[in-house]
């Protein structure tokens, strides 16, 4: 008989092409590869029966917990009744239009309507285009640039990769090459001056947010993209004042605010938004992964009123908008965001999140952050980073090249805890399913010191 797993491990290295995956060594055999075949709430199975508490959901998408029936069967019915229709001219099922009122219902009040997609990145791409549209309905055509921070991430498309502003994602790809520009990252942990506090650091990234757009040229400027806590550029909650600070610079130049909440979307942070949370006021707002908590590809631009009447006057100008993809509102997606969104609030995961999180995040700081290599915990909701250094005192960085981040990764993995190296820095980071239990965050934080400890002494 022939050696199923075997076969698999074959076909893998000869066949599969994985993002973000080292290449060569994937296909030589020499890096790690795992094979996943069953979940339950925070833990999944790979194919050799090993079971590892995933503190990071996937990526940082499943936010119900693995296994939950209710979204299978939901995905199964819809599957069963109708597995396609397009949305094109006017067309919608129950479940698309059903669930375009559950997501307006829940997002901040001024917002309207929501262009459905399949990922984060498609979201940002359509974001971007609506907004060209709508400078282009004002009669503003000058008006186009975007602006992101470097640390952000958007998607890795060639417009979304040029709003990301991470060095792993532009290298070797001849991006950024859209119209955008990255401003300074709200990294108050690695801010130049160390004299400045959270404040004074938040008015100095409002101050070379200015700087820009008058060096470019207001009219030149058209929208502000950020998440409301930076995700993959190092898990760092905003410092304080930021976002107030930034919105009147954005408010003074007639500048549109995108909030990326792509992960923090639906809970993340124990708020439905992290908007609200941060006391933005966005003009769009990207969605994805919370949506469906990954059960099924589905992503959305939110866009709010004072948009969605530009755009309606556009169509009256210019007729049907053009931009559609086939898969959008696709209906077993849909009903999956549906059973996801009514199964957030049944099982009270908003709140489960604010609490679990702030538990979560004062462990993990109690147990860590007197290590002499501990650079700074933090978090915020069930976001947690550890950020590792060679020396803290004079805030001395590891070289890349030691690799502390994925080897501290690779020792917790060990521990049957799954954390994220992050890009870019020796970052440990955190992102558990909104079901997460303090007896489950106990034991992330006891296998991360462990981890910690085995590699770093
Ligand atoms: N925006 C943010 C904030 C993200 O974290 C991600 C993915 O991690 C994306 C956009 C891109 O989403 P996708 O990978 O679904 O294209």
């Amino acid at each position: 008989m022939p050696n199923r797993t075997n076969d698999l491990n074959a076909w893998d290295r000869d066949h599969f092409f994985h993002p973000s995956t080292h290449m060569a060594l994937h296909a030589r055999g020499e890096s790690p590869r795992r094979m996943m075949q069953g979940g339950e709430g925070c833990y999944i199975t790979d194919s050799e029966g090993r079971r590892s508490l995933d503190a990071f959901a996937g990526l940082y998408c499943v936010n119900v917990g693995y296994g939950r029936t209710e979204i299978a069967d939901a995905i199964a019915k819809q599957a069963h009744e109708l597995a396609y229709y397009h949305a094109y001219v006017g067309h919608g099922t129950e479940a698309s239009i059903t669930l375009a009122r559950m997501i307006v219902e829940r997002a901040p009040a001024h917002m309207s309507r929501v262009y459905f997609g399949l990922s984060g990145s498609d979201a940002n791409e359509t974001n971007i285009k609506l907004i060209w549209y709508y400078n282009n309905v004002l009669g503003r055509p000058e008006k186009k640039k975007i602006i992101s921070r470097w640390r952000g991430y958007h998607g890795s498309g060639v417009m979304t990769g040029s709003l990301t502003g991470l060095a792993l994602f532009h290298s070797h790809f001849d991006l950024p090459r859209a119209p955008v520009l990255h401003t300074e990252a709200p990294y108050f942990f690695r801010r130049a001056d160390r004299n400045q506090s959270e404040e004074q650091f938040s008015a100095h990234c409002a101050e070379k947010l200015e700087e820009m757009i008058l060096a470019e040229g207001p009219d030149t400027i058209a929208a502000f993209i950020g998440e409301p806590i930076l995700g993959t550029g190092g898990i760092v909650p905003p410092p304080k004042g930021y976002w107030a600070a930034i919105q009147a610079v954005l408010k003074k130049y007639d500048i549109l605010l995108v909030a990326d909440e792509v992960v923090t979307g639906f809970g993340r942070l124990g708020s439905m938004f992290g908007s609200t949370h941060y006391g933005m006021e966005p003009d769009l707002i990207t969605i994805a992964k919370g949506l469906t908590s990954a059960y099924a590809p589905l992503s959305g631009s939110i866009v709010s009123q004072r948009v969605w009447d530009v755009l309606v006057q556009g169509s009256d100008a210019f007729g049907p908008i053009g931009h559609g993809w086939t898969y959008s509102a696709h209906p077993i997606c849909a009903a999956a965001g549906v059973a996801n969104l009514a199964l957030i609030d049944e099982m009270g995961l908003v709140k489960n999140a604010g609490e679990t999180g702030a538990y979560f995040n004062k462990a993990l700081k109690d147990a860590l952050s007197g290590h002499r290599n501990v650079g700074e915990v933090r978090g915020d909701g069930l976001m947690a980073a550890v950020e590792f250094v060679e020396d803290r005192d004079d805030r001395r960085f590891f070289d890349p090249s030691s690799k502390v981040g994925p080897t501290i990764a690779s020792a917790l993995l060990e521990e049957g805890v799954i954390g994220r190296a992050m890009p870019q820095g020796d970052i440990l980071g955190f992102a558990p399913p909104l079901c997460l239990t303090p007896k489950e965050a106990e034991t992330v934080v006891a296998a991360t010191l462990k981890a910690v400890k085995r590699v770093l002494g």
